[in-house]
Order: structure tokens, then sequence, then C-alpha cells
């Protein structure tokens, strides 16, 4: 726009964008006071005015309202004095439109923001991966400890009975640590895995059942569950993410009898994708924190009630997978969390290891078939060395080696006794754990064979293919002695 306003406030000259900004015949504008044609936006830019009138240049930015009832313009106006022997005559206004200037500002700020979030969340998912890598290995030494003492108790007359209470509570504390570790752990990216076809619904139906027991008295649950909905994914991961946004929901609904809380629970596909959402019409999220929730450790639940971590982890799954997790939420009304994921086709073959570790077996020890089998520790880490040599040595014969150059130097050996089990650390100065698998499969395969790796579970992404591309199963720290023995008995019987 451009026009020429007198000392007055008079309109000498407006151009016909007038028209277009303020719906008004430029013609008709002539004469006119300044007052009549801005309404209220005249209050707003009357300081400019009587600056301009002093004799001074104005610029400065204003929305302007689009008289059609479309989005508001941007605009940058300048006002610019005429002066003829030093008397103000008049001014010159000059109005440019930097709507779409004014967007792109917006859209380059907003993604700003989400490379510093998502910076912050990278840095804070190294940190976590890296402490939860430090408290495993501590960690496994106190629980296998703590499991030797309460087993030599077993033994013993029953005056040891407070003994082996105080024991037994502190090995359920010591495994509430692994639980914490172990979320924290997922944290780092990409840690989810893909290796199965899931059943969307049968999942969902699942994760309801197990949080049932606080459902049932809180809300209705209402169930939109369509057949056939695959992604590619891990079944108990899925149920973690699903866990935990009813739960979410269900403690955001009042305790009121009478009310009717709701939680829906719903998917979907739509095109290539499955969506399900889980929306209850609870307490709802204030905006300013819907994006909030999402970051690591951010809750408002009291002390001892929340960790804060359901929702980042949540995320961090979802979108390992390919997918997005999102909120909407109308304050005082309830919020719908969102799950998109890729379609996966109706069935595909189970991928598996070729051989796989037994699972904890909750009775006793399977008997051995080798009288006592050769075993192989090699981990850098003393303790915990010391602490598999402590389980294992009941019935096996074990070998601690602490560095992976001596290691290799045993297993190149052709005259020592053949290794029945090698546990191998995998993140160990060089050489790591897969170097020495790569070095002994080229050399020995047979042994190669004979390969369990250790892991405090903090992968990086090349450890994590490596992982995938070779057949040797994966035990995580801190183990357990049920577990840890019965892998040696399943090794020892392998011919
Ligand atoms: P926590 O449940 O331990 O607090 P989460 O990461 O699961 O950790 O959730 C973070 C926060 O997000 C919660 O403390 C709560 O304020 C908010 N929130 C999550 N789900 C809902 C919901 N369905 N309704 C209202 N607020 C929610």
């Amino acid at each position: 726009m451009v026009a020429y306003w007198d000392a007055d406030q008079r309109c000498r000259f407006a151009n016909r964008a007038y028209e277009k900004w303020f719906g008004v015949d430029p013609r008709t504008l002539v004469g006119k006071e300044m007052r009549e044609l801005l309404g209220p936006l005249y209050a707003l830019n009357l300081p400019y005015i009587e600056g301009v009138l002093r004799g001074e240049a104005q610029e400065f930015e204003r929305e302007i309202p689009d008289p059609a009832g479309g989005a508001p313009r941007h605009s940058l106006a300048q006002y610019i004095p005429d002066v003829v022997d030093g008397q103000v005559r008049g001014f010159y206004v000059l109005v440019t439109d930097i709507t779409r200037l004014k967007r792109a500002e917006r859209a380059l700020r907003e993604a700003e923001h989400q490379l510093e979030s998502s910076a912050r969340l990278d840095a804070l998912a190294t940190l976590a991966a890296g402490i939860a890598h430090e408290i495993n290995n501590p960690l496994a030494a106190i629980l296998a400890h703590t499991e030797l003492a309460l087993e030599s108790l077993s033994g013993l007359p029953a005056t040891s009975e407070a003994l082996a209470t105080d024991l037994r509570e502190a090995r359920n504390n010591t495994l509430r640590v692994r639980d914490i570790v172990r979320s924290m752990r997922l944290l780092a990216r990409g840690e989810a895995k893909r290796d199965e076809q899931v059943d969307v619904s049968d999942t969902l139906r699942g994760s309801i059942e197990l949080v049932q027991p606080s459902l049932r008295y809180r809300a209705r649950v209402v169930r939109e569950l369509g057949a056939g909905l695959y992604v590619r994914g891990n079944a108990s991961q899925l149920a973690q993410v699903f866990v935990n946004l009813l739960s979410n929901a269900a403690q955001a609904l009042p305790e009121q009898p009478g009310r009717a809380n709701e939680i829906r629970v719903s998917t979907r596909r739509e095109g290539d994708l499955i969506v399900s959402e889980v929306s209850d019409n609870g307490c709802g999220i204030p905006r300013e924190l819907q994006e909030r929730v999402f970051e690591p450790f951010f809750t408002t639940k009291g002390v001892g009630a929340g960790m804060g971590l359901g929702l980042s982890i949540s995320k961090s799954i979802i979108e390992a997978l390919g997918g997005a997790l999102s909120v909407a939420s109308e304050p005082g009304r309830g919020s719908v969390f969102r799950i998109v994921l890729p379609a996966a086709p109706a069935a595909a073959p189970q991928a598996s290891k070729p051989f796989a570790l037994p699972a904890s077996p909750r009775t006793s020890t399977p008997s051995l078939a080798v009288a006592r089998p050769r075993v192989l520790v090699i981990d850098d880490e003393l303790a915990v060395a010391r602490t598999l040599e402590r389980i294992l040595a009941r019935d096996c014969d074990v070998v601690i080696k602490n560095h992976g150059q001596d290691a290799l130097a045993l297993l190149g050996n052709e005259q020592e006794p053949a290794f029945d089990l090698v546990l191998c650390d995998l993140m160990m100065p060089e050489p790591s754990g897969q170097a020495i698998y790569e070095k002994v499969h080229e050399q020995r395969p047979e042994l190669a064979e004979r390969f369990v790796f250790i892991t405090g579970g903090a992968f990086t992404a090349k450890g994590r293919q490596f992982l995938e591309s070779v057949p040797v199963a994966v035990l995580e720290k801190p183990f357990d002695l049920a577990r840890l023995r019965a892998v040696v008995a399943a090794y020892a019987t392998k011919a």
C-alpha cells in the first residue's frame, strides 16, 4: 500500500492496494481521516503517527485482519515524513505484505526448536545408555552373589531363616534396580526389535488384560479392534507401549462415582499404515505441556508415582519401528494418544536364531551331559568375570581371560583342550568381542559355534547390526543364576 496523509491525518492519495487490504475504494478515501480508516488499529498506530508528525521516520510490523475473513496478513509499515522548510506537511505511508516471510521465519524457528530438542534427547539417551552400562557390571555381581548366598543358605538349618529373608529382600530390590536400568536403556534410540510379525489387535487385547486390575473400577473400556492388522516389530515392546498409554489414561481419570469415565482403544488400517489410538475423557494436558510430556523424566505425578520415562520410551520404541507417536489433548476434556506404524503383510516367516538360549528354568538345573564342561570367560571387567566363575565353578572348569589378546592366544592354541562354551563380553577395548569372534570364526569355525555374547545392552548401531548378522546367542547382564546354568547345560549337551 502506498499513501500520503497530511498533517491533519487526512488522506491525499491512496493506491489500489487499499481495496485489497481494507476493502475500501481508494477514491473514496481521499479527504478521509486516518482514524476512520484504521478503526481499532488507529490506537495501536498512534505512537508512530505522532512520531512521524514530529519529523521522525517510523518503521513497525503489524498484523492486519483480512476484510474477507481469511487469515490476517503480516505487514511491515514505513512512515516517511514530508518536511518542507523545517515544517512537517504530512507523511508517506508504505506498507509491504511480509506474510510469506513471517511464515518462513516461523517454520524455521520450529525446525530449529525441534532440532534442539532432538539433539537434547540424543544426548540424554547416550547418557542413559552409558550409565546403564556402567551400573550393569556391579549389578550383575551383586545379584549373582546374593543368589549364591541364598543358595548356600538353603542347605543350612532353619536358624538362618532371618538371614535368608534379608537376602531375598536385597535380591528383590536389586531386581528393581535392574528393571529401572533396563527402562533407561530403552531410551537409547533404535533399540526396538523388528523381528516379529505382530498382530496389533491381539497385542492391544493382551495389554488391556494386563492393566485390567487398575482399569476395572476406574473406567469403561471401549474396544474397536479390527482384524488382520499386522506390523513388524516386537510384541512385548509394543505391549509395553500400550500398557503405558493405558495406565496413563487410567491415571488421568478422576475417581468419581457416577462420572462416565471412558477409555477408548482402537486400531484400524489407513492405506499403508496401522493407526492405533488410546483415548480418555480425563483431565487432558495443558497446551504448553503437550510436547514436553514426551521428554525423558518429565512427569506431573508425585514422588514415587511416576518416573516420567513412559512416554519417552514409548516414543523411541515406536520411532525405531519407523512409526510416530503423537498426542492431541483438550485440557479438561481428555487426550488421544495416536500410534502410526507401517502395515506389514499378513503372513511372513518368523526369523529365528539358529540356536536360541533356553529360558530360565523354574526348577532345578538340568543335568549335564559332559561331566565338567570347560567354560572360557572373556571379560575386561574382572568383577564380572569373577562372578561368572563363582557361579559356574560348582559344575564347570572355568578359565578367565581379562584381555582380548590373551583370549585369542588361548583360543588359537591347538594344544589346548576344547571349550564347551565361550562367554564373551561384547564391549571391550580392542580387540572387542566382535573382533575376537570374527578371528575365531575364521580360524576355528567349530569353536565359534560355542560363543555366547554377554552384554550390558548399550549397543552402538554397528554392534546391533553385528549381533543381528551372526548366529550367536546373547546373554544380558545382570544374569540370574538359573538362566546362566541353563545356558551352560544347553551348550554342554550340544554336540
Ligand atoms: P509418568 O507416567 O511416569 O509421569 P509418562 O512419560 O508416561 O511418565 O507421562 C508423562 C506425563 O504426561 C505424565 O506425568 C502426565 O502429566 C502426562 N500424561 C500422560 N498421559 C496422559 C493422559 N492420558 N492424560 C493426561 N496427562 C497425561
